[in-house]
C-alpha cells in the first residue's frame, strides 16, 4: 500500500450514515441527523444518524427475538466460525478504505490506523472464530450417583460502547468473543468515530451474520448510550471508555436490572527508567512513541515517564530529541508520526493540562502549543515537562493526550511507591539490564499489565484490564470470553 493509494480515497464523499437494526439501514425514528466534524480540518465530514431512546429500544428488541430464536445461538459452532472468518476476510479486503475512513473521522495517523485498525480487528475476530468451537463444558467431580455438567452458555443481549481513540480494535475486543459465544449484540460508536465501525457492522451482514444479531444505534452517548445502560433487556455491558461514564453505567445497571458491566477505563500509566537499562537511547525513542503516538489517546499510554535521577537530565535530553523528530502533520499521510486530536475540545483540555502542570511547578521542556491552525484542524505539538511533582494534577489525572510528565526518582523502593501512588492501575513498564529487578518491579507495581524493556504491542493473545479505577474484566485473549457467557450448573441424580 502506498501514498497514492490513500490519496485516492481521501476526498471520497462520504454519505450519511444511518443505523443498523435488523439487518436494515435506518433513519432515527425523528428523522434527526448530526454533523460529523472531520478533526483533520475541522469541517463536516458527513452527518450521521441522531439516535433517540426509542431507537436503541427497537435495536434492543431485535437483538432480543434474534437471541431467542436461535438464528446464531442456534447455529452449528462451524457455521458460526465461518461466517466471523468471513467477516475477517471482507475487513482485509476493505482495510484501506476503512482505515482511510476511520482516520477522516477521528484523527489517527494512517500508519497507525492500517495496523491497529483493520489489521487488528480483523486478527481478533479471527482469534475468537478459532476459538469458539474449543470452548468445552465440564464434568465435575461428584458422588457416582450423581452426573454434574457446568454449561457455558451465552448471556443473550450485550451492550457494547465503544470509545473514539480505536473504534474498530477495540469494537472487535468486544464484537469478537460476544458473537463467537452466540450472544447478540447492540453497539454504540462514539459520536466522533462512529463511521468506520458502522461500515465494519456492514461488512458483518455482507458475510453472513444473521439480521437483528449485530445492531448498531449512533448518536449521543447521553442518550443512545443512556438507554441501552438502562435497559430491562440487556444482560452484559461492556465498555472503553472516561472513569466518568463507565461510573454512570455502574448507576444504570444499579437502577435498572444488575446487568454485568465490564469496564476498561483509563490509566496514568508509569514508565520507569532505571540508570542500568539495556539502551538508554532506544528506551527513550519507545517512550516518547508509547506516550505520543496516535497524538497519547492510547488508554495504556506512558503518560508519566519516572527516571532514576542519575541519568534524569540525559534522558530527558534523548526523549525531547525523539518526540521533536516525530513529525506531528496530515493523518492521512504515511509519514506522519503523530496525526489530529480527535476533536476541539479534546484539544483544549489537552493545552488546559500543560498550561496547570506549569502553573503547579512543572517545567515545559519541548512541544505543548496547538499548531497547523490554518488547516482548521485540530494538531498539538507533544508537550513533555519535567518537575512533575507525584501529588501534581498532570501526575493524577489522565489527560487522553499528547502530554507526557516526568519525574524523578533515586531508588527502586521510591519508583514503586510513585508508580502505585494514583487511583489507576491499566498499564506500566520498567526498563533494566537487572533481572531480579525486573521481576520484583512486574509483581510491585499495581497494573494490568507490565512491560519489560519495551512499551506497548502487547498482543490479543494476552489480557487487557486494569486494577483499581482502571476498570475491571479483560479484553483479549481467551480470558475475555468470561464476560459473554454465563455458568450453567445441571445436577442430576443418577
Ligand atoms: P470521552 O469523554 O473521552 O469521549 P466517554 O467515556 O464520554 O469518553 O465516551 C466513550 C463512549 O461512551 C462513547 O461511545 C460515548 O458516546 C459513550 N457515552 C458518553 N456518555 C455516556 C452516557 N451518559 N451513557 C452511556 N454512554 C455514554
Amino acid at each position: 500500500m502506498n501514498q497514492s493509494d490513500i490519496d485516492a480515497l481521501r476526498d471520497l464523499p462520504v454519505p450519511p450514515q444511518l443505523h443498523v437494526i435488523d439487518g436494515k439501514t435506518v433513519a432515527a425514528s425523528d428523522g434527526a441527523l448530526m454533523d460529523v466534524i472531520s478533526p483533520v480540518d475541522g469541517q463536516v465530514l458527513t452527518r450521521m444518524a441522531k439516535g433517540t431512546a426509542a431507537d436503541m429500544q427497537t435495536a434492543i428488541a431485535a437483538a432480543r427475538s434474534a437471541f431467542e430464536d436461535g438464528r446464531w445461538a442456534g447455529q452449528p459452532p462451524a457455521a458460526r466460525k465461518k461466517v466471523l472468518h468471513r467477516w475477517a476476510d471482507l475487513i482485509e479486503a476493505r482495510a484501506l478504505e476503512l482505515a482511510v475512513l476511520g482516520v477522516r473521522d477521528n484523527g489517527t495517523e494512517i500508519s497507525m490506523a492500517l495496523k491497529a485498525e483493520p489489521g487488528s480487528a480483523a486478527a481478533t475476530i479471527r482469534y475468537y472464530a478459532e476459538a469458539l468451537d474449543k470452548v468445552n463444558g465440564e464434568i465435575a467431580p461428584t458422588p457416582a450417583d450423581v452426573l454434574a455438567m457446568i454449561h457455558r452458555e451465552p448471556v443473550g443481549v450485550v451492550g457494547a460502547i465503544i470509545p473514539w481513540n480505536f473504534p474498530l480494535m477495540i469494537g472487535a475486543w468486544k464484537l469478537g468473543p460476544a458473537l463467537a459465544m452466540g450472544n447478540s449484540v447492540v453497539l454504540k460508536p462514539a459520536e466522533t468515530a462512529s463511521l468506520s465501525l458502522m461500515r465494519m457492522v456492514e461488512l458483518a451482514h455482507e458475510a453472513g451474520l444473521p439480521p437483528g444479531v449485530l445492531n448498531a444505534v449512533t448518536g449521543e452517548g447521553a442518550v443512545v448510550g443512556e438507554a441501552l445502560g438502562l435497559s430491562m433487556d440487556v444482560d452484559v455491558l461492556v465498555f472503553t471508555g472516561s472513569g466518568r461514564t463507565g461510573r454512570r453505567l455502574l448507576e444504570y445497571a444499579a437502577r435498572s436490572n444488575l446487568k454485568r458491566v465490564y469496564l476498561e477505563l483509563g490509566g496514568k500509566s508509569p514508565n520507569i527508567i532505571f540508570a542500568d537499562a539495556p539502551d538508554l537511547g532506544a528506551a527513550a525513542k519507545v517512550a516518547a512513541a508509547g506516550i505520543f503516538r496516535n497524538a497519547g489517546q492510547v488508554c495504556v499510554a506512558g503518560s508519566r515517564l519516572l527516571v532514576e535521577a542519575s541519568i534524569h537530565d540525559a534522558f530527558v535530553a534523548e526523549v525531547v530529541k525523539a518526540a521533536q523528530a516525530m513529525r506531528v502533520g496530515d493523518p492521512l499521510d504515511l509519514a506522519t508520526a503523530i496525526g489530529a486530536v480527535n476533536s476541539e475540545g479534546q484539544l483544549e483540555q489537552n493545552l488546559g493540562f500543560v498550561e496547570q502542570a506549569r502553573a503547579e511547578g512543572g517545567t515545559l521542556v519541548s512541544g505543548g502549543a496547538r499548531v497547523m491552525q490554518e488547516t482548521g484542524g485540530y494538531f498539538m505539538e507533544p508537550a513533555i515537562l519535567t518537575d512533575v511533582t507525584p501529588d501534581a494534577t498532570l501526575a493524577q489525572k489522565e489527560v487522553f493526550g499528547p502530554v507526557l510528565g516526568v519525574t524523578r526518582f533515586e531508588t527502586e523502593a521510591e519508583a514503586v511507591q510513585i508508580a502505585n501512588g494514583t487511583a489507576y492501575g491499566l498499564a506500566g513498564a520498567v526498563w533494566t539490564s537487572n533481572l531480579s529487578r525486573a521481576h520484583r518491579m512486574v509483581r510491585a507495581v499495581r497494573t494490568g499489565v507490565m512491560h519489560v524493556n519495551t512499551y506497548g504491542g502487547a498482543d490479543g493473545t494476552v489480557p487487557l484490564g486494569g486494577v483499581g479505577q482502571s476498570g475491571n474484566g479483560h479484553d483479549k485473549s481467551l480470558h475475555a470470553i468470561d464476560k459473554y457467557i454465563n455458568l450453567k450448573t445441571a445436577w442430576i441424580k443418577l
